[in-house]
């Protein structure tokens, strides 16, 4: 399959990795937009938060199970946003769901 981020869980490039287990790979944004900026993705492929069903939501859950973790080890220590982009309208530019986990500042009140 052609998708960057099966390709990162895969291995096949490279990424700086915060956290691994069976399910869920969580690692550095390339292009941060916060002091602290991880991505968690599923090891399942799903396209994206519109593509959440009945299936696959379990994987979905097991991820917001284990943010604080990821954001602990991450070094976030005063709370952190969620974003998922789903979409053209959103920007998603990747297609392969994943959660941006931003912090380590104070992130400006409003994003549009
Ligand atoms: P989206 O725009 O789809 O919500 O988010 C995709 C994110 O993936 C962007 O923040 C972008 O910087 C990040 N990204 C794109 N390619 C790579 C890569 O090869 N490695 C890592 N670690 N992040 C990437
Ligand atoms: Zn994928």
């Amino acid at each position: 399959m052609d998708c960057l981020f099966c390709k990162i869980v895969d291995g096949q490039i490279p990424s700086k990795k915060v956290y691994e287990d069976e399910r869920i790979l969580a690692f550095y944004d390339i292009n941060p937009e916060a002091n602290i900026h991880v991505l968690v993705v599923p090891k399942l492929h799903i396209d994206s938060a519109n593509d959440i069903n009945k299936e696959n939501s379990k994987e979905v859950a097991y991820i917001f199970e284990k943010i604080p973790e990821i954001a602990a080890l991450a070094g976030i220590t005063n709370g952190y946003r969620i974003i998922t982009n789903s979409g053209p309208d959103s920007c998603q530019s990747v297609m392969h769901l994943h959660f941006h986990i931003l912090g380590g500042e104070k992130l400006p009140e409003h994003i549009r």
